[in-house]
């Protein structure tokens, strides 16, 4: 996935002219300590650059145009380790288009019971500078995430890591561009939505392209471009005995290559980060792209099916949001349930497309008959996942607004192994509770279509959310369906 070294945030600390050459000096001796200590951590994963202090507004709305026009800079981290009027703030916050976090933190970590002086006091103010920064952008109405804590608090640094990461995303939307092939799934409502208002909102583009236009692409594909990724599926994975070279459909498994290269090759061509087919639109491709799609999910393309462009781009962001992270994130549907009262779970599944990253062990690649689409037997990759902590989340047109919805699970092993069933699964137990989890989402109106994610944590897409100034709803441990519906209620004003 993306390096996300390649980006970063800029650390800037807010002072002002009143203290002296001396106590300015000290300022920004610790800002650089500070701002190399988090771009040296392992637990971030961008770049954290110094930025000189700022103490006037003609300073501030420097730093704040400039963080704007920097290509990699992904959001600034702000920090008053003095007092910093904040009308000085006011003229570039109005302008800052970047996600901002506003790091409520101290130099020192203790107080120095011997040696404290009113020196030390007029350093060391953030415990009320920060308040005072607070202030205006809670006056201003501007979304920011606060994080409390010493600068060394690996506390501290987890949810600036999320938040870096979240900003990743939020980055890698602008000006991206998803490909649909074929229109959404006919009389689906979920799936539906707003690309206009997308577009305004989460800064990518979604645009349909003939299926015919890829079939071109996919037909132009050489055999010694199948020969090599047909070799390196044999290599990879394990090889049902009638799709290894001699088996009776490995012709099967050259058109399956066939059309992944042709896709690869269509998106990278225009550039995309990701793309949506559907089983009802694949005029003139000989399966519905199974391993193809899973393959290039697991190579960072963000993907669909049903024409859903929602989960796609989700999913691709998602993506961004967790690279480097254990484990993966991939498109899912909740498909089944185990209703047994001792042990209530919820099988996740799709018709194919389910992505190789959460993958537990090496996937045996099949083929298999699907009863939809009226097309040749499709190849797929079959696998368990991983057990542990996970999520699903949602996005939801509600007409007005999009809102973002995470249910938080625990992922479990198969009670048995599940040999009939040829498709890639997932088996989760939701919070609070199936009862309580299941009907917060329907209530929600979350989607049947998911990003489910083994690295991400709620706290990463609600700072998403916050960035994009979209809802956030969570259903987690703490849900209770009456406080949930109020939520929902409330919300409706709090976004009308
Ligand atoms: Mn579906």
């Amino acid at each position: 996935m993306l390096d996300l070294k390649k980006l970063e945030v800029w650390f800037v600390t807010g002072s002002q002219d009143l203290y002296g050459e001396e106590t300015l000096k000290k300022v920004a001796e610790h800002s650089k300590v500070i701002a190399a200590s988090l771009n040296d951590s392992p637990q971030i994963p961008v770049r954290v650059v110094f930025k000189p202090t700022v103490k006037s507004p003609e300073e501030i709305f420097a730093v704040c145009q400039d963080a704007n026009a920097a290509k990699d800079c992904i959001g600034i981290i702000a920090w008053m380790h003095t007092f910093s009027p904040a009308k000085m703030w006011i003229g570039g916050l109005k302008i800052l288009q970047k996600p901002l976090l506003h790091f409520h933190t101290q130099f020192n970590r203790d107080i120095p019971w011997e040696n404290i002086d009113m020196d030390f006091m007029n350093l060391n103010q953030s415990a009320h500078g920060d308040r005072e920064f607070g202030f205006i952008m809670t006056r201003m109405r501007l979304n920011r995430k606060v994080v409390v804590g010493h600068w060394q608090d690996t506390e501290s640094l987890e949810k600036i890591n999320a938040w870096t990461r979240a900003a990743a995303g939020l980055n890698d939307w602008k000006g991206a561009r998803y490909a649909r092939f074929g229109d959404n799934m006919r009389y689906v409502a979920v799936t539906e939505g707003d690309k206009v208002e997308a577009e305004i909102k989460f800064g990518y583009a979604v645009n349909t392209y003939g299926v015919g236009d890829l079939v071109k692409v996919i037909n132009e594909t050489t055999d010694k471009q199948i020969d090599a990724l047909v070799q390196e599926y044999a290599d990879t994975y394990t090889l049902m005995p009638s799709l290894v070279k001699g088996g009776a459909q490995h012709q099967s498994l050259r058109e399956a290559a066939k059309i992944e290269i042709g896709i690869e090759t269509f998106l990278s061509a225009g550039n995309f980060k990701g793309f949506t087919d559907t089983f009802e639109d694949l005029h003139g491709m000989v399966q519905l792209p199974g391993i193809a799609a899973q393959r290039l999910m697991s190579k960072g393309y963000g993907f669909a099916g049903e024409g859903d462009w929602k989960t796609a781009a989700l999913v691709r962001a998602m993506k961004v949001m967790g690279s480097g992270l254990k484990g993966g994130n991939s498109f899912m549907e909740d498909y089944t349930y185990h209703f047994n009262p001792d042990n209530r779970m919820v099988l996740g599944a799709h018709m194919l497309e389910i992505c190789e990253s959460i993958a537990q062990g090496k996937p045996s690649c099949e083929i298999h008959p699907l009863g939809i689409g009226g097309k040749a037997d499709p190849v797929r990759l079959v696998f368990n996942t991983e057990p542990g902590l996970a999520l699903n989340a949602s996005i939801v047109d509600m007409g007005n607004r999009f809102r973002l919805l995470v249910n938080e699970v625990v992922a479990v092993n198969p009670l048995q192994s599940l040999p009939k069933l040829p498709v890639a699964r997932v088996l989760w137990k939701p919070y609070p509770n199936m009862h309580t989890g299941c009907a917060a989402w329907i209530l929600a109106g979350g989607a049947h279509h998911t990003c489910y994610s083994q690295n991400l944590t709620s706290e990463h897409l609600q700072d998403f959310a916050e960035m994009l100034g979209i809802e956030f709803v969570l259903i987690g441990k703490d849900t209770n369906l009456y406080q949930f519906k109020n939520e929902l209620r409330w919300n409706e004003i709090a976004f009308k």
